[in-house]
């Protein structure tokens, strides 16, 4: 979308055609959202399952969900799986698992139904010719016999050829054949597909409920197919009809759909259910890092973030692809994240639970600017959603942690104090790991560099002599850091001397929280066993 900042209008580019956006003054969204309120609100979130769904993708269910239930609707999952050839298995699946991981299942889908299934398209194919046909019958489409080769000769023969007014009377269709030539044809089972009949020169307009109206020149737009040859619908007579049949009210959808508006609004009038038409809401885009484009699967593995949720195994070529759990986001941090994508709530706030956002969401805050993909600002919610977990609730995640390490904690308590202590330093789950290993085995390395160089006897000596203090009996932090200051003092040596050394000893380098909360808590006996071991090495 750009911006004529001349005349003030805005405009989508779309293959190369310019459809013009009319200005219009502040839209009336209360007034139509008080038109509707008398209805109840159902959206509806419809991806196909053609692989891996895509962070935009998860955002527009986010958004779908949060509209339905900040309204106390019903949030629908309907898949769009009429395109057989781009059917990829397990996707399904895979979409509803991201679903239920962010905490936005579906209240209908194709494992949990309601009244209005099926809710898979492939299963509702006998439904939709009857409404091609009807189409056909009121003089709104047509069927057409071309065969993929006439029609590969005309995209050569013509520049920009399109299926459209200019053509279609040239072209082997009811409109140009003759009445007993289609009778025939249609008799013989000859096969052909049923397209919808663009007008000439009007202007089809909808109010958006992020762009305000949009209006659209049907010159501008081909006669797109509605019924396959296998009698499949295609995405626009399948979309409408679905939209229709399931009651659906409101439809948040990425802005790649809007060229499409033009054929819906046409088949929602043709059809005669105008006045049922949903409210749609065309989301910004998800732009690359740097502002440039849209953010796209293979940007993840150029630039090293993921773009989906969960992991997802391309069955075909065996790769899998990290998700952001995988790389150890709080699901809670990934939605929060996905929110922010294109919408604020004014005051500033960045951090919201899931049921603050259903109580903040508002359409007016939603920019009609694409939204910048920022993986550092992703990692920031992360960080701050760890940070507020109760380690109770983070313990789940940090043992699946070390079990992938091998390392298996029975004592509850430990590894609670553990998480404590740890988790403020933690931007993704997995950090667990590296900045807590040492409270599960005695480092096998140390920063050598750090001490070695400064060592003298008179810290050998102190570490022996605080070795014989711990040795005296368990102490807690404070105690333990009172001593150790004292038999510093009392051996003329400064507390950060002989501080930093007690660091290196008990974790390998310069990280950790409170030195004496890791002593505390690893116990004086493995401390004492952790003294011993690093002197034999910062000694010799
Ligand atoms: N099936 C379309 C998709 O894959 C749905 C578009 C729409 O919401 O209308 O995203």
């Amino acid at each position: 979308m750009g911006e004529d900042r001349k005349s003030g209008r805005f405009f989508v580019y779309i293959n190369f055609t310019t459809f013009r956006l009319t200005d219009f003054p502040t839209f009336g969204l209360t007034t139509y959202l008080r038109a509707m309120s008398d209805k109840r609100v159902r959206v509806r979130f419809a991806p196909s399952p053609t692989g891996g769904l895509h962070l935009g993708g998860v955002r527009t269910a986010l958004f779908n969900y949060l509209f339905a239930k900040k309204n106390n609707g019903d949030f629908i999952l309907r898949i769009e799986d009429t395109d057989q050839t781009r059917y990829v298995e397990g996707a399904e699946q895979y979409i509803i698992d991201c679903l239920n991981w962010c905490g936005i299942p579906p209240d209908e889908s194709p494992v949990n139904g309601g009244q209005y299934g099926p809710y898979r398209q492939s299963e509702r194919k006998s439904l939709y010719r009857q409404y091609a046909e009807k189409l056909v019958m009121d003089g709104h489409a047509y069927y057409a016999f071309d065969t993929a080769e006439d029609l590969e000769r005309h995209r050569k023969e013509v520049p920009n050829f399109q299926y459209g007014h200019a053509y279609r009377k040239s072209l082997r269709n009811s409109i140009a054949l003759p009445q007993h030539e289609v009778d025939a044809l249609l008799e013989a089972h000859t096969p052909h597909v049923i397209r919808l009949k663009v007008p000439e020169d009007r202007s089809v307009s909808f109010t958006d409920m992020i762009r305000g109206r949009v209006t659209f020149e049907t010159n501008q737009v081909d006669d797109k197919v509605l019924l396959k040859a296998d009698g499949m619908p295609t995405y626009h007579l399948a979309v409408v009809v679905d939209d229709y049949l399931m009651k659906i009210t409101h439809a948040f959808r990425g802005e790649e759909w809007l060229p499409s508006a033009p054929v819906h609004l046409l088949l929602w009038d043709y059809l005669g259910w105008k006045a049922d038409m949903p409210q749609w809401a065309h989301l910004p885009l998800i732009l690359k890092p740097d502002g440039h484009g849209k953010l796209s699967k293979r940007d993840g593995a150029r630039l090293g973030f993921p773009v989906y949720a969960l992991d997802w195994a391309d069955k075909a070529t065996g790769i899998i692809t990290e998700g952001f759990k995988g790389m150890g986001f709080l699901p809670q941090a990934f939605v929060n994240f996905l929110a922010t994508l294109g919408w604020n709530d004014g005051t500033g706030q960045e951090v919201f639970s899931l049921d603050e956002l259903m109580q903040k969401f508002s359409l007016e805050r939603i920019s009609k600017a694409g939204a910048r993909f920022d993986f550092e600002k992703a990692k920031w919610y992360n960080a701050e959603w760890i940070k507020m977990q109760k380690a109770e609730s983070l313990k789940p995640y940090v043992q699946q942690v070390l079990e992938d390490k091998a390392t298996v904690i029975n004592n509850e308590d430990y590894l609670l104090t553990v998480i404590d202590l740890i988790k403020d330093r933690c931007v993704l789950l997995t950090d667990f790991y590296v900045q807590a290993g040492y409270f599960f085995e005695a480092p096998a390395v140390y920063d050598l560099v750090s001490v070695k160089p400064k060592w003298t006897d008179e810290k050998t000596t102190f570490f022996k002599l605080f070795k014989d203090i711990l040795a005296g009996g368990q102490l807690n932090a404070a105690d333990m850091e009172a001593k150790f200051k004292a038999l510093a003092e009392e051996k003329g040596l400064k507390t950060g001397d002989v501080m930093l050394p007690l660091r290196i000893m008990l974790v390998g380098g310069k990280f950790g929280p409170h030195v004496f909360d890791i002593a505390a808590l690893l116990g004086n006996q493995e401390t004492i066993n952790r003294i011993d071991k690093a002197l034999a090495e910062f000694a010799n």
